[in-house]
């Protein structure tokens, strides 16, 4: 009887917009086609609209063929991957997906991954790490605990200043968007740029994770203030 070789990895690309997620992504499909013969099947979610229908594309033009699955519930994946299999005569190696962060925390999506690596399959996928709140951003961070060690960090960098910038600025109509807008925006006039801590602007926000009241907050200040003479 045929054995699968079980504890298969995930490669997972993660980081801001304009950071070459997909880029690399597509570059590690094509790798893997073009030199370790593997058959491949790539999936997005529906919710993507920035590529086009039916594919995935990188800023810098790359793309290749992508199913589109329902974001909120990604099992329409396995008749897909079944069908395709059935289709070329042979298993698939590996799976792809671009996008993570549409399929939210709820969607399933971090089980079915699961399942594809103890099905055998090595999984690649790219996703934003932070929504335009600075928030962690649907099963991405979920999907960086399976990836482990093989999680990696891609940059980008702030239209105003060229620091470092972790998160997507979203800007309507030429200002920054607040706090309450929605997480997810189909089709809108909204448009995204990376910025810094510094540059990061975001009317409304609430910041729940800081305790004014905190002892430490007394005996460890954050701020050191100037002393009176
Ligand atoms: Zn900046």
């Amino acid at each position: 009887m045929l054995s699968l070789a079980r504890g298969r990895f995930l490669r997972l690309f993660i980081g801001n917009m304009a950071s070459g997620k997909t880029r690399h992504l597509l570059t590690e499909i094509d790798t893997l086609r073009r030199y370790g013969h593997k058959k491949i099947a790539v999936f997005k979610p529906m919710t993507d609209s920035r590529s086009g229908r039916g594919c995935i594309k990188s800023r810098k033009g790359d793309e290749d063929a992508a199913e589109e699955i329902s974001a909120t519930d990604p099992r329409d994946l396995w008749a897909i991957l079944r069908a395709k299999e059935s289709a070329a005569g042979c298993r698939f190696e590996v799976v792809a997906f671009d996008e993570v962060q549409f399929f939210p925390r709820n969607s399933g999506l971090f089980q079915l991954v699961r399942h594809l690596l103890d099905q055998g399959y090595d999984v690649l996928a790219s996703g934003l790490a932070f929504d335009f709140r600075g928030e962690p951003f649907g099963s991405t961070p979920d999907l960086a605990l399976l990836a482990e060690d093989r999680c990696m960090w891609m940059t980008s960098y702030c239209t105003k200043c060229g620091d470092r910038a972790p998160y997507p600025q979203r800007i309507i109509n030429g200002e920054p968007a607040h706090y309450n807008s929605p997480q997810i925006l189909v089709g809108g006039d909204e448009t995204y740029e990376p910025r810094c801590d510094e540059h990061f602007i975001l009317p409304g926000r609430t910041v729940p994770g800081v305790d004014e009241a905190s002892p430490q907050r007394k005996i460890w200040p954050m701020e050191v203030t100037p002393e009176d003479n």
